[in-house]
């Protein structure tokens, strides 16, 4: 079953492109492992995908070592500071830097490494109280802060839209992001680049593809349910 989810998943990824005129290369698929076994996380590796989206250290740190070491992990979940250190070389992007705090807590731990640490700004486009990330308007009254950093570098945005019955209904939030990305681009601020946009899910991957999604993160329609 995952097999054929994936490549499902991937054609429709292709077909959206085609449709949209965007280069497929473009979209990279992350698989949303979390709660799965790894037997489970196995199947898609022999399937051929490589790309795999965790939320908790605690198990990434367990499926790091059990698992092949060409799998790229992604930091998807929130990430408390006194943990950064333990997947810090194990992850290729945190896609999860939610406050300040937490970017000078990584800048410190990535520099005690000897490590860069690639990161994308979360944001919470809908303003919804019970979810992580900066406002629009707290991102850019911050967003020059984040060039002092020589660990941490910023290489886009992501968001968890809300959950909703019509993907439809998310299409402003992914405009809203990919807009924002355009805007902080332009001020060209040292060590931001804005070329990735994660955003989009199981139930809305599609129109965060058509607006302009480079990475998108799903599991359910992969996995099954959780
Ligand atoms: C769980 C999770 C996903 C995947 O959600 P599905 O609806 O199962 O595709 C994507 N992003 C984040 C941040 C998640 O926590």
């Amino acid at each position: 079953m995952i097999k054929e989810n994936l490549s499902r998943i991937n054609s429709k990824i292709k077909e959206i492109c085609d449709k949209s005129s965007i280069e497929d290369s473009q979209v990279k698929l992350i698989a949303v492992s979390k709660t799965m076994p790894c037997e489970d996380i196995l199947k898609a590796y022999e399937a051929g995908h490589r790309i795999f989206g965790e939320n908790r250290v605690q198990e990434i740190l367990d499926k790091y070592d059990k698992l092949p070491k060409d799998i790229e992990w992604h930091m998807i979940g929130h990430l408390q500071s006194n943990k950064i250190k333990y997947i810090i070389d194990k992850v290729k992007l945190v896609h999860s830097l939610d406050s300040m705090k937490l970017a000078s807590c990584i800048e410190k731990e990535a520099a005690k490494a000897n490590t860069e640490v690639h990161a994308l700004l979360q944001v919470n486009v809908a303003n919804e109280e019970t979810k992580f990330g900066f406002t629009i308007d707290e991102l850019l009254k911050n967003i020059e802060k984040f060039s002092e950093y020589k660990f941490l570098k910023i290489k886009g945005l992501m968001t968890v839209a809300p959950n909703v019955d019509n993907p439809e209904k998310n299409r402003e939030i992914f405009k809203k992001l990919k807009q924002l990305s355009v805007d902080i681009k332009s001020k060209s601020i040292d060590n931001i680049t804005m070329d990735c946009l994660s955003m989009g899910m199981t139930g809305d991957y599609p129109v965060a593809i058509e607006e302009g999604a480079t990475y998108i993160r799903v599991g359910t329609a992969i996995f099954g349910v959780r």
